[in-house]
């Protein structure tokens, strides 16, 4: 395959779009996995759309790129773009999992000898330009309304706030995230492996923070902290969604766990007051999966298909892997081999059950609080 082209261009248009167009692919959701199937089909001929329901950049959580990751972003021609200046580096993991000391991974002796910490605002901006380079096309604003499939051809609706447009198409693209869209349209469950969820907040720090990535295991939960550019930086805290406080309660919550905490507390700069925890957000992060990542007329890509545990660091290496792979799957299909779908999800399968066992292994190295909830659920 052709690699793409990997230019950024000025003029950010986007193509206009007919009511009533017909496109081979429709790809719903305009994350890493979409554009990287949108990419892939392009780049064999196929015609494919983008439909994304936010006209600007969403606000996505999730930056960590980690070394042994660089390898499928060079095969795919997207390595260039992580070595912006908007990214940064880091070189080896902190933490403080399972005792009460301190644990270092330096990538120093590696192959891979660095991970990136995405600014992920511009990557998803990077990606997109890219994919507009190719000639992709892309329509945003626009959120899925109905699918349905009639004989050979499924009719797929969209609305904006003010508009409705539709389209035909021979195949979807689920590319819609955690919320698999297009699965749920069609009462396609998914599994779901644990609860987990994150509260997130911004914080100003007085210094640097050192280039490591930072964990940090706590009675219910587990903290999770990376530099920034600048010294605003993002602290995640890990809980299922069960044990998150009440929303007013959620600043205490916060503050409590971050005192009680040695590794982050220190790197914060000692114990955190209230006012100085800014702009906080909770997020379902949890494990999940599809039994079949495919059906007569859809295949899904991402975290629509497989969800990853942030603690992995691979949610947008394997968003981008599935887009790659069910992208190229779906051109098969097209021309008439549709065992290429059972290819993918043996592909995208031995990756997730690969993760599961790791998964499990790292938490069970915490056994500090076993009798507690959420490790008592992973012990
Ligand atoms: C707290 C947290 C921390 C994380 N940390 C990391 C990390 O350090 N490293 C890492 O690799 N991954 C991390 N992740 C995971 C990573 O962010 C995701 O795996 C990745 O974004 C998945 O890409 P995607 O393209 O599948 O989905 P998304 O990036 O979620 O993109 C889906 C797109 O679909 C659009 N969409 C959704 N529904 C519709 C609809 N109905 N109609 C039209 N458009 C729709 C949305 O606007 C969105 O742009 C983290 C996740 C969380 C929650």
């Amino acid at each position: 395959m052709k690699k793409v082209e990997t230019f950024l261009r000025k003029d950010r248009s986007l193509v206009e779009m007919k009511d009533k167009e017909y496109q081979q692919v429709i790809i719903i959701g305009g994350g890493p996995a979409g554009i990287t199937a949108g990419l892939t089909l392009q780049s064999r001929g196929i015609s494919c759309l983008i439909i994304d329901s936010h006209a600007t950049n969403l606000v996505k959580l999730g930056e960590c790129i980690p070394p042994n990751a660089l390898p499928l972003f060079k095969k795919i021609g997207l390595e260039k773009l992580l070595y912006h200046e908007e990214h940064q580096f880091y070189f080896g993991n902190q933490s403080l999992w399972g005792s009460n000391e301190i644990s270092e991974k330096n990538f120093l002796f590696d192959k891979h000898n660095k991970g990136i910490l995405l600014n992920r605002s511009f990557f998803e901006t990077q990606i997109k330009e890219i994919a507009i380079h190719n000639k992709v096309k892309w329509l945003n604003g626009y959120s899925l309304h109905t699918t349905e499939k009639n004989s050979e051809k499924t009719k797929v609706v969209v609305k904006s706030k003010d508009n409705t447009l539709s389209f035909t198409c021979d195949y979807l693209i689920d590319a819609t995230g955690r919320k698999a869209s297009i699965c749920r349209k069609m009462n396609v469950t998914k599994e779901t492996i644990d609860q987990l969820a994150s509260i997130s907040f911004q914080f100003l720090v007085e210094e640097k923070i050192p280039s490591f990535v930072h964990t940090e295991s706590y009675e219910n939960g587990w903290i999770y902290l990376a530099p920034a550019k600048d010294k605003r930086i993002t602290v995640m805290i890990f809980t299922d969604i069960d044990l998150l406080p009440n929303k007013e309660n959620e600043k205490e919550f916060v503050k409590k766990i971050i005192n009680q905490s040695q590794l982050i507390r220190e790197l914060l700069g000692g114990e955190i007051q209230e006012e100085r925890i800014l702009e906080l957000k909770t997020r379902i992060a949890n494990t999940t999966f599809l039994r079949k990542p495919y059906g007569d007329n859809w295949i899904a890509v991402g975290d629509a298909a497989y969800s990853y545990d942030p603690i992995s660091s691979y949610g947008i290496t394997s968003a981008i892997a599935g887009g790659y792979y069910g992208a190229h799957a779906l051109t098969e299909a097209i021309s008439g081999k549709t065992e290429a779908f059972q290819v993918y999800q043996y592909i995208m399968e031995n990756a997730f059950n690969a993760y599961t066992i790791k998964l499990k292994e790292q938490y069970k190295q915490e056994k500090r609080w076993v009798k507690e909830p959420f490790w008592t659920r992973r012990n």
